[in-house]
């Protein structure tokens, strides 16, 4: 795989350390947007905070979408469509070799000060739910509780035919001892660990069937092309109803199951606030709109 070059102006605007190397290009917040902010969290006292992968770029995981750092920009892999994992098992080979190339890495990322800012708004009480579409558990991990993983989670391995459920951690083991020579370890982090590795070592990959009925084997992450199960989505329409503001942190809310909440703040007539790096789908709904990097700004809000 080719990777695209970073231009210089690119770094220019990186800090020099690994963990920002999929922020993307960006201005340093100013006091009235600290203030702004400040306020917001001041006046609503039950906010339903959504995040993105602006979010987690911070802990050192890209994003798809960002220019020049995000997935789509660098790299020519795309993400599995959930009907070709369905149907094809050379596409889940892949899709598992890949995976368990890029799940040590992928898994050793921690979570960064706005993990941590989210998670003490919750202890404090301002919080009143937070949804995510990252699948990394970096909200978990941060201690935060009360949350939904919209898309799922890159942690939870299960079978599509049963109710079998169970750790993506022992699913690297049971991978392991069915593939004792495949020794590649990727130096690369990605999305969904979904590393770019060569289609000739993917082949002789091995993957079980589930153990209890013989079904495939899926992360409980919402694949492209794969809908958030409706019961998922009304609770959290409930949620959006009963919170008295919406905050949109590190998401360009391109894709509609995280766009949709937004829109129903507005319907409900809530305040939205959005703190993201570049424009947004929902910028035109928004009450206030901040361009900055989650992590630069709140960590100088006080809870
Ligand atoms: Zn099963």
């Amino acid at each position: 795989m080719k990777i695209k070059t970073f231009s210089l102006s690119i770094f220019k605007n990186l800090y020099y350390n690994k963990n920002y190397q999929f922020v993307p290009k960006h201005e340093p917040c100013s006091p009235d947007s600290v203030s702004m902010l400040q306020d917001f969290v001041n006046k609503y006292s039950k906010v339903f905070v959504l995040t993105g992968a602006g979010v987690s770029t911070e802990s050192g995981l890209p994003d798809y979408r960002s220019k020049d750092v995000g997935l789509y920009d660098r790299s020519p892999n795309r993400p599995v469509l959930y009907k070709d994992f369905i149907s094809k098992t050379e596409v889940r080979k892949r899709y598992w070799a890949r995976n368990f190339a890029g799940w040590k890495l992928f898994s050793s990322a921690q979570p960064n000060e706005v993990h941590r800012f989210l998670s003490l708004w919750e202890q404090k009480g301002g919080l009143h739910w937070l949804v995510t579409q990252n699948v990394d558990r970096l909200h978990h991990k941060a201690g935060s509780q009360r949350v939904t993983e919209l898309h799922g989670t890159s942690y939870v391995v299960k079978c599509l035919s049963c109710p079998n459920l169970f750790s993506r951690n022992l699913f690297q083991i049971i991978l392991r001892d069915l593939n004792p020579n495949f020794n590649v370890e990727s130096t690369e982090i990605a999305p969904d660990a979904d590393v770019h590795l060569d289609p000739e070592l993917a082949k002789s990959f091995k993957i079980p069937d589930c153990e209890k009925c013989g079904g495939i084997l899926k992360p409980d992450v919402v694949f492209f092309g794969e809908s958030v199960p409706k019961e998922k989505v009304f609770e959290l329409y409930d949620k959006v109803e009963k919170s008295d503001a919406i905050l949109v942190l590190g998401s360009s809310l391109e894709v509609y199951s995280g766009y949709r909440f937004v829109h129903a703040a507005s319907e409900f007539k809530k305040c939205i606030g959005i703190v993201n790096i570049g424009p947004t789908r929902a910028d035109k709904l928004a009450t206030f709109k901040i361009t900055a990097r989650c992590g630069g700004i709140l960590p100088k809000i006080k809870l």
